[in-house]
């Protein structure tokens, strides 16, 4: 396709993922229209430099913006709008005459794209509302229709109730915030399950056990405490669990995402007699005790049992394991039979803590604190590196390890991506790597995220070729899974969960021409890393959007992971939860051929081919039949055809607890 521009003017930018209407999110940026894409400039240096471009193919509406009170601080007065994929651009020009030549030949040449919205938003986003409809989802569908050959000045919209702040600016009245606590005056005490030191003055240190009050929670990953001295200050949500009857979490014995093949990896790696684990069943609100003992019937050898804790039928229910001994509560049984055994092989008694018993990571530092001081920072061995630059091991504070990303010099957007760390940070899960924040007020920029002592789990399967089981691999399967089920509920998309980020300079020649060489070839379940209690957690979500080179991003690149893309990314660069299940049912694949590369006698443009035509990867040895029906419903060709991450999580517990499922 040609790169003649077809139009080329300075305008003004408003940053895409900025919540607050302020100047400095307002760059001047050079635009340049082409036939294949929309790309801005920073004309500041001699030289002029991408900070960023927009494949017209995604482009899936261009209109005008009502800018209903002047909310911008910008001085260019005549916004339009870029809707590609799921995000908006908003574009300022100097006269209403420039913007009706932007929007009307944008308009032309999306004429034939696939993907034009039926309805849009006609006012800005913002401070996290649409102006026009007031909804406050980001992805909430368009309030007014949309046409893409209509006039753009259209019947002027109702009224939105409005205030006035104190500059004179009007507000939309949002409705109040929810409270979505039940009231419950006994819900507000917690439970401490670890320490927590606290990292700046307005925080609050917790000690294992202690009890406190919940003053306020701030969002879901902070509450502000108070402790029995009357001190208050910020505590991580997932440092505390509620002082309630019925609640296990507060009990050392129990681990409520263990599920059976990890509770015996566990059990057999402490080797202790009468070692047990309470966790939650595979069938959701039942309970199972796992005990190992170490001579069953008196013979050696040792055995692990797994007991359901079973209900008596009426009400109020009462618990029991083994026959006779019957209990009120879950907790007093636990109690009984750490010291009768009972019926049980043994008796119960050594708690086995929980899967990880390091205390898990805080959403950042400390409640909104994403700048991280990089004086704060000493740098380590290099880990590795990757598309946007070089991976070190290092500690905040001199006590915490972490990884240290510096991004190369025009590797990413860098203020786009600095916003969404913002977002990013909030995604917390024990199955996710978790970003604890950003140094950005330097070059190059630091991303600081949650150390993974394994390192990338594609590495990690190789080194241990032959010496994994079938449930283990499934196990690792579960633990990306339950990541993905996390940003799935979040409306996150990943779009890389498994990435072909270095790719040598030969397999790029070789796209053609296929060297079969793996040395060539360093790719597939990147994204995935592992920690040092095996834990595999989820990365970089999100992250594919900021990076800034065509190879990657473009479906026709060398480096974009063909292999890992459903056919609707291939054809129509269509990303969605499913595409990212696709990928899931690819990275399944690697765990269980103990990473090998997906389609290795064929090269990117040959892969196209075979997926679009219906062909699919072949069962790996290691997979019983069950986990490859499994694999081949996450490569359905409709999306809609595809199980979601929740559905998924639900089949490999199935599969994980039972022995036929797991038989070869
Ligand atoms: P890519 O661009 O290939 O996804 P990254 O830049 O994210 O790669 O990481 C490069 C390498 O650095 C990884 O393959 C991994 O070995 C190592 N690495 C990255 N992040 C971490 C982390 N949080 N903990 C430990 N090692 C990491």
């Amino acid at each position: 396709m040609s790169a003649e521009p077809l139009l080329e003017e300075t305008l003004i930018k408003r940053s895409q993922q900025k919540r607050r209407t302020s100047p400095l999110n307002y760059k001047e940026r050079l635009f340049v229209l082409t036939k294949s894409s929309l790309s801005y400039y920073d004309g500041r240096a001699e030289k002029k430099f991408r900070r960023g471009s927009i494949q017209l193919s995604c482009i899936r509406c261009v209109e005008v913006v009502k800018d209903v009170g002047g909310i911008n601080p910008c001085q260019y007065k005549y916004p339009f709008q870029v809707v590609h994929e799921s995000n908006t651009l908003y574009v300022f020009t100097p006269s209403q005459d420039s913007r009706s030549v932007w929007v009307q030949r944008i308009k032309e040449e999306i004429r034939d794209n696939r993907e034009i919205l039926t309805k849009f938003h006609p006012q800005f986003w913002c401070e996290g509302a649409w102006l026009c409809c007031r909804q406050e989802e980001k992805q909430a569908p368009g309030c007014e229709e949309y046409n893409l050959f209509g006039d753009a000045s259209r019947k002027p919209l109702p009224p939105i109730p409005a205030e006035e702040d104190k500059d004179g600016r009007r507000w939309p009245i949002l409705p109040p915030e929810v409270d979505d606590e039940d009231g419950d005056a006994t819900d507000d005490v917690v439970v401490a399950l670890y320490d927590f030191p606290g990292s700046e003055s307005h925080d609050l240190q917790l000690v294992q056990g202690g009890e406190y009050i919940i003053v306020e929670r701030c969002d879901v990953n902070w509450y502000k405490a108070r402790n029995q001295h009357g001190e208050e200050g910020y505590i991580p949500s997932n440092y505390v669990t509620e002082k309630k009857s019925g609640n296990l979490a507060q009990f050392a014995w129990y681990s409520k995402h263990v599920n059976r093949n990890k509770a015996e990896e566990l059990l057999r790696k402490e080797d202790k007699e009468g070692a047990f684990i309470v966790r939650e069943s595979s069938t959701q609100g039942t309970y199972t005790v796992s005990l190992y003992t170490k001579s069953v019937g008196g013979k050696g050898g040792a055995a692990i049992k797994h007991y359901r804790i079973r209900e008596t039928r009426g009400s109020p229910k009462q618990f029991y394991l083994a026959g006779k001994h019957v209990f009120d509560s879950i907790a007093e049984l636990i109690t009984y039979h750490q010291h009768n055994a009972a019926g049980l092989v043994a008796r119960l008694r050594y708690p086995v803590g929980k899967q990880d018993k390091s205390a898990p990571s805080t959403a950042g530092f400390s409640y909104e604190k994403w700048e991280i001081n990089p004086s704060d920072l000493t740098f380590m061995k290099e880990l590795g590196s990757g598309q946007v630059g070089v991976v070190r091991l290092g500690m905040w504070r001199a006590q915490h390890k972490v990884a240290i990303k510096a991004i190369k010099h025009g590797a990413m957007y860098e203020e786009d991506f600095i916003e969404e760390a913002k977002v990013m940070m909030k995604l917390s899960h024990p199955k996710l790597v978790q970003l604890y924040g950003v140094c950005s007020q330097q070059q190059p920029i630091y991303i600081i995220t949650e150390f993974m002592e394994h390192g990338c789990l594609l590495d990690f399967l190789r080194r241990r070729r032959g010496s994994i089981s079938p449930a283990s691999l499934l196990s690792i399967c579960l633990d990306v899974c339950e990541g993905m089920r996390h940003l799935e509920s979040n409306s996150f998309i990943h779009r890389d969960l498994v990435s072909s980020h270095t790719v040598s300079y030969n397999f790029c020649k070789s796209l053609t021409v296929f060297s079969k060489s793996p040395s060539f070839v360093v790719q597939g379940a990147r994204n995935c890393l592992v920690n040092d209690s095996l834990v595999v957690k989820v990365s970089d979500f999100g992250m594919a959007r900021y990076v800034l080179d065509d190879q990657y991003t473009s479906s026709s690149g060398s480096k974009f992971p063909v292999k890992w893309s459903p056919p609707e990314v291939l054809n129509f660069c269509r990303h969605s939860s499913k595409s990212d299940v696709w990928s899931y049912g690819v990275l399944m694949w690697e765990a269980f051929t103990e990473g090998r590369m997906p389609f290795e006698q064929n090269n990117n443009r040959e892969v196209v081919t075979l997926v679009t035509t219906g062909h699919r990867l072949s069962r790996p040895k290691l997979a019983p039949a069950a986990v490859y029906d499994i694999m081949q419903l996450c490569w359905q060709e409709r999306p809609e055809d595809r199980p979601s991450f929740s559905q998924l999580c639900l089949m490999i517990c199935d599969a994980l607890e039972s022995d036929a499922a797991l038989a070869n």
